[in-house]
């Protein structure tokens, strides 16, 4: 990181990257914060836009449409390309198309010379982290995806909201696939130091009615909710980003559930998944191994196992 100067690279200024952009704009993450598309005017028109606000901002960010070149001495380049499902197309060759949408990131990112931290978004998250760090030759460390945190502020909500408590007060993560085979380590789950299903088997109507499974669902399926009812969901992530940005840039070393490649931690190793991690200006610090039970640790497994068959399914 440059001694004063804090700069994030954006690639992709659609709805995620733009809502990335202007939660950065407003929370004055970094000083100078870079726009590329492959659709250029778009790119330049988003600049303006943000510019446009600088007047009523707090930050006297430098904001403007770029080049890959621009990466060079960057913090962190976060990507958010990707292109859209077409009608009939499958999950795997969406995939294959978004795989060859990276190798046209990556390639030039790296050539510039960028020697910081790759920030990845766009889905399937965990399999699109994997090939950034497949493609960029990084080591693994300084290659982490958005993974299950959004997931997890969701859950965090929902929680907070049952127990009619701050969100901020409950320790519980969403780890695994962000996707269908997510799941919720409810063992490891605190409101500040008492266990939820402790307080959960105190409150008949919890215990009885399936509650916290009933939050766990709600969690699983908030995209596809979101997505039916407005097209697509991009406020939430562009804050998730916005916060493990801030972890990365202020050298935080903050818990958060990105997506990062397990060496063998839960008995797992070679595949991007949504874990708990130490976040610092290095990237992903350490993986957090939770004591997970035998049926949480099956959970994560089978998680890891669909997405190393998505991964392999791509070549
Ligand atoms: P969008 O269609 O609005 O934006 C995608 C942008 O990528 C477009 O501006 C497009 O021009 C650009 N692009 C396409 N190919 C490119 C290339 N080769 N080089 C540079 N730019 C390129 O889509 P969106 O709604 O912003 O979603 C972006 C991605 O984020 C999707 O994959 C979506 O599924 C994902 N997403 C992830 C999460 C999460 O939790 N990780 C949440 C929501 C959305």
């Amino acid at each position: 990181m440059q001694a004063g100067k804090r700069k994030v690279v954006i690639v992709g200024t659609g709805m995620v990257g733009m809502s990335y952009a202007y939660s950065l704009l407003n929370q004055s993450v970094c000083d100078e914060l870079v726009l590329i598309d492959v659709n250029k005017a778009r790119a330049e028109g988003e600049a303006m836009d943000l510019n446009h606000g600088l007047a009523f901002a707090n930050s006297s960010m430098t904001i403007y449409a770029g080049e890959y070149e621009d990466c060079a001495d960057a913090d962190i380049v976060v990507i958010c390309a990707g292109v859209a499902q077409k009608p009939g197309e499958t999950r795997l060759d969406l995939l294959k198309r978004n795989a060859e949408v990276f190798r046209s990131i990556i390639g030039p990112v790296v050539a510039s010379g960028f020697n910081g931290i790759f920030l990845v978004a766009t889905n399937p998250v965990d399999i699109m982290t994997r090939i950034t760090c497949e493609l960029s030759g990084f080591n693994a460390g300084r290659v982490l995806g958005s993974g299950t945190a959004l997931d997890t502020a969701r859950l965090r909500y929902l929680v907070g909201d049952y127990l009619k408590t701050d969100p901020r007060n409950i320790h519980a993560y969403v780890m695994g696939e962000h996707g269908d085979s997510e799941f919720v380590p409810w063992s490891q789950a605190l409101l500040a130091t008492k266990p939820i299903l402790e307080i959960c088997q105190e409150d008949q109507v919890c215990a009885q009615q399936g509650k916290l499974q009933e939050i766990e669902e709600e969690v699983r399926t908030a995209a596809y909710k979101i997505i039916e009812a407005k097209r697509a969901t991009y406020y939430g992530i562009g804050m998730a980003l916005t916060r493990i940005t801030k972890a990365i840039l202020g050298d935080e070393r903050s818990v958060l559930t990105v997506s990062a490649m397990l060496k063998g931690e839960y008995g797992q190793r070679d595949v991007y998944v949504g874990v708990p991690c130490i976040i610092n200006k290095n990237g992903v610090q350490r993986i957090l191994p939770l004591n997970l039970t035998e049926e949480e640790l099956d959970k994560l497994a089978k998680s890891c196992d669909t997405l190393r068959e998505s991964y392999e399914g791509i070549f």
